[in-house]
């Protein structure tokens, strides 16, 4: 199917005029080979590419460039489909920004595209193209948190205490997983996992309980949990625990009985914070209205978890102003390289900073991951790049450090 794909990169080495030919007479001899169209835009620091071709052939080609040494920070911005081919130019184009008459320029682009006299010209792909020759390249991670300079260093934290529930014959404990601030190298709070014996997940777990006992499995078992953040938290640490809405709304009084489980576990009620799904939160707005009156009553924190995973509906949720917002790991997953994930997290971060809202960033894996989000202000990091979840408790964390000798 053809397919165009657009990315921006970062130059590496400096390049000569003489560079700049060789480089553009190769890349027009491999595209024609393989029937692509390529367009490429360079500012002087940074390139921009607009790439036509069958979808197999732009794949593997874009996996090539993205290798290349010659450039860093490769970041896709577009990816689509079209019915035709645009431009009927097989080969590759070159325009030095530095010179271009920037009047004429996209013009000179339009002269490429051979359904001119379509109403196309004003379509995302032209957009796209003018937004580069005006502005640049978009949403660059700072230059002190370029991921090479960083390393993970691992410290123990260590805190333990093995506390198992029975439920018919079936233990059940808690992991803790930290939420970190890199930065100040503080622990920001504790999300809560249930784990069986076997150590087996929620999914697994939850799908073992009768429907008719579920949500009281799911409020009970937090008394688990609670107990645990009690003996293990400090006096300014939080504990985030998972409920199911339901579990809040069919249980009568479920929010007294959480409120007894705290002051049991020797917690403030502030030192607790209710992670609700985003989908789950948003589509049940009755209900949820009362659970939130009840929520903020009672003193408790409230997150809206998994953002980003379903349909928002952003109207309800402008009205809930949760206390955190959680980023779902779809759409933190590779974002040092995704130009539409980027795009939205800078949106999420900026909704944010507006209101008032903490902001974690979830599934965390990668180092480049962490520079890119902390250069546009997250600052709450929860993932497998600074601690797994420890059963029964906290294990390791890491913590990125500037590397000395750069
Ligand atoms: P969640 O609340 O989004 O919790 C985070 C999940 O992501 C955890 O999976 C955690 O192990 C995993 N995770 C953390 N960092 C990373 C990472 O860097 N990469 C990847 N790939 N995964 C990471 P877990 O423990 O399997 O929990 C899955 C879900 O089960 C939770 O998602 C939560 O929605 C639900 N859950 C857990 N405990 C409870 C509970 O007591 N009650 C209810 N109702 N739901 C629970
Ligand atoms: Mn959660
Ligand atoms: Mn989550």
């Amino acid at each position: 199917m053809l397919t165009t794909l657009i990315y921006q990169s970062q130059s590496e080495a400096e390049f000569s005029d003489l560079d700049l030919i060789n480089l553009t007479i190769a890349a027009c001899k491999k595209n024609k080979a393989i029937q692509v169209t390529g367009i490429l835009l360079f500012n002087g620091s940074e390139f921009f590419q607009v790439l036509e071709g069958e979808e197999e052939v732009i794949d593997l080609l874009f996996c090539h460039i993205s290798e290349d040494q010659r450039h860093t920070d490769v970041v896709e911005l577009m990816r689509d489909y079209s019915a035709y081919r645009r431009f009927s130019d097989i080969g590759m184009t070159f325009f030095d920004l530095r010179i271009a008459d920037k009047n004429t320029l996209v013009d000179e682009i339009h002269q490429l595209d051979h359904v001119q006299n379509h109403h196309l010209h004003d379509d995302k792909i032209f957009r796209l193209i003018k937004r580069f020759i005006a502005q640049g390249a978009w949403h660059r991670p700072s230059c002190g948190l370029k991921s090479a300079q960083w390393e993970m260093v691992s410290k123990k934290e260590s805190r333990q205490d093995r506390l198992w529930q029975t439920e018919k014959g079936v233990l059940y404990t808690f992991a803790l997983q930290p939420i970190v601030e890199p930065m100040s190298g503080r622990i920001a709070s504790f999300e809560a996992l249930i784990r069986d014996a076997k150590g087996r997940s929620p999914g697994a777990i939850f799908s073992a309980i009768p429907s008719d006992s579920l949500y009281a499995f799911d409020l009970q078992t937090k008394a688990i949990a609670l107990e645990l953040a009690g003996k293990i938290l400090r006096d300014d640490e939080k504990i985030a625990i998972n409920l199911l809405p339901g579990s809040l709304h069919t249980i009568p009084n479920a929010v007294a009985q959480l409120t007894a489980q705290i002051s049991q576990a020797n917690l403030r009620p502030e030192q607790v914070i209710i992670e609700l799904l985003e989908t789950e939160v948003i589509t049940n707005t009755v209900d949820f209205h009362k659970i939130l009156k009840d929520i903020r009553a009672a003193g408790i924190g409230l997150a809206v978890d998994d953002f980003g995973s379903g349909y928002s509906r952003m109207s309800f949720l402008s009205k809930i102003q949760p206390d955190e917002i959680k980023i779902d790991r779809s759409l933190i997953q590779d974002i040092h390289k995704m130009g539409g994930q980027q795009s939205v997290v800078v949106a999420i971060v900026r909704y944010c900073q507006d209101m008032g809202i903490n902001l974690v960033a979830e599934g965390v894996e990668k180092l480049e991951e962490w520079c890119w989000l902390q250069s546009i202000g997250v600052n709450l990091y929860q993932g497998f790049l600074f601690a797994r979840p420890c059963v029964d408790g906290i294990g390791e964390i890491q913590w990125p450090v500037k590397k000395h000798h750069i």
